[in-house]
């Protein structure tokens, strides 16, 4: 294939990559994004139906006002595509009164001004009997919590970049990458590409694309379960809402039935396996249903039914679980995305468009203080 002049090139063209060409090809960007799989696929992290999302962020209050743009973004999205991708159902963020979920997204709810309520578990069991929470638990209830419906994001995100004059290649694999006098060299299986700008989404292959990212985005392999309820009226998105929740046995998520008839349910860090993404084991076992099937009979018995689908599927964690938006130390043409640790997804509207700012200009309207790499500068092992 004949090199060509692009504006910006997108290495990987998953969640993130898709919304970066997105906003590119938008803003009258020549813009090539390059996915070494299908477009979508399910050997990365955005597949398997839907992901949650939720504005109660515990994890830190900074993400709040990220995510008021996600939604409105995710809704302009929706419009042009012409298709419904996020569905509200509420949010659950709960845990022990101490915890950090219930603390946490307590905490963001006052300091944003965020619409919520406060229950015990048993109110909650009240409420919506799907849950079956310890009596004593304390949930946060937040109204706009619910789900988006990935693979089709990222057929929307990829569908407005194409009609906007924005060029996707699936199915081509970046082999390097180089910066030069003129801008940036790309060459993959298939030919040798340039462009002013890079920006590099590639999920859980980050490491091998970028050695500065190696020690610092770590691939795991998660495992999701959809069980078949024994009450299916219970589990319906309109009465129970998606779920982010601690208890004695670790931290679980989980949605209504969509999609598939069963009730979605994983483990954050689910088996603590880390992995080489080039190899490893896809196949969900018995050991894997195990831990999500224990779990869904103590606190959602009514949905511990027979296995329907399981899937395997990759976290990319940082250290700190937080996400590295910025640009390669002493060069600013090259943009690093790795945003993930179990979380991104819900952000991949604004994360677009952040990361379009910064392969436009270096930088962005948007407070991405807490990403920035320079915080691991003394830290990776
Ligand atoms: C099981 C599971 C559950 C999750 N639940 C939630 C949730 O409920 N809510 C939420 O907000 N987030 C959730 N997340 C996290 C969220 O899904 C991720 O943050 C998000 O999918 C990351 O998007 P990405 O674009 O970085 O990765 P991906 O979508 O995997 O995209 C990276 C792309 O780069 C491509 N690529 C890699 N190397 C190359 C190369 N050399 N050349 C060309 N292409 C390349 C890959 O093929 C891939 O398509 C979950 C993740 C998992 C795994």
């Amino acid at each position: 294939m004949a090199s060509k002049g692009y504006d910006v090139i997108v290495a990987g063209v998953g969640g993130m990559g898709s919304a970066v060409c997105y906003h590119l090809a938008r803003r009258g960007k020549r813009v090539l994004g390059l996915e070494r799989f299908d477009i979508p696929h399910t050997n990365g992290s955005s597949h398997g139906v839907n992901r949650i999302i939720r504005l109660a962020y515990y994890e830190d209050p900074a993400y709040v006002p990220l995510l008021r743009r996600a939604y409105e973004l995710w809704r302009e999205l929706e419009t042009g595509f012409g298709e419904q991708l996020l569905h509200v159902t509420g949010s659950v963020d709960a845990s022990a009164r101490d915890g950090e979920v219930f603390r946490g997204s307590l905490h963001s709810c006052e300091l944003h001004d965020i619409p919520h309520e406060v229950l015990t578990g048993a109110e909650l069991n009240a409420r919506s009997p799907g849950y079956n929470l310890p009596a004593d638990h304390m949930v946060l209830l937040q109204p706009d919590g619910g789900f988006l419906l990935s693979e089709r994001c990222i057929v929307a995100h990829v569908q407005g970049a194409l009609e906007a004059g924005g060029e996707i290649h699936a199915r081509e694999r970046v082999l390097t990458w180089e910066t030069t006098a003129a801008g940036v060299r790309v060459e993959t299986d298939r030919g040798v590409y340039e462009a002013e700008r890079l920006v590099l989404s590639p999920g859980a292959w980050a490491g091998s694309l970028v050695p500065e990212l190696e020690p610092l985005a770590r691939p795991e392999r998660q495992v999701l379960c959809w069980f078949q309820p024994s009450e299916p009226r219970l589990f319906r998105p309109e009465v129970f809402p998606v779920f982010n929740l601690t208890v004695p046995e670790g931290r679980y998520y989980g949605f209504p039935v969509y999609g598939i008839p069963g009730f979605k349910i994983g483990r954050y860090h689910h088996l603590d396996e880390q992995i080489d993404p080039e190899h490893w084991d896809r196949e969900p076992n018995a050991a894997d249903e195990a831990v999500l099937r224990v779990f869904t009979e103590r606190y959602m018995p009514a949905a511990a039914g027979p296995v329907m689908t399981a899937k395997s599927c990759i976290f990319t964690n940082t250290p700190d679980e937080h996400f590295i938006l910025d640009t390669l130390p002493g060069d600013d043409r090259v943009v690093l995305a790795s945003p993930c640790s179990g979380h991104g997804f819900k952000f991949c509207a604004v994360i677009g468009e952040i990361l379009a700012d910064l392969a436009e200009s270096g930088s962005t309207r948007h407070d991405i203080s807490l990403f920035a790499l320079s915080r691991f500068a003394s830290t990776p092992d």
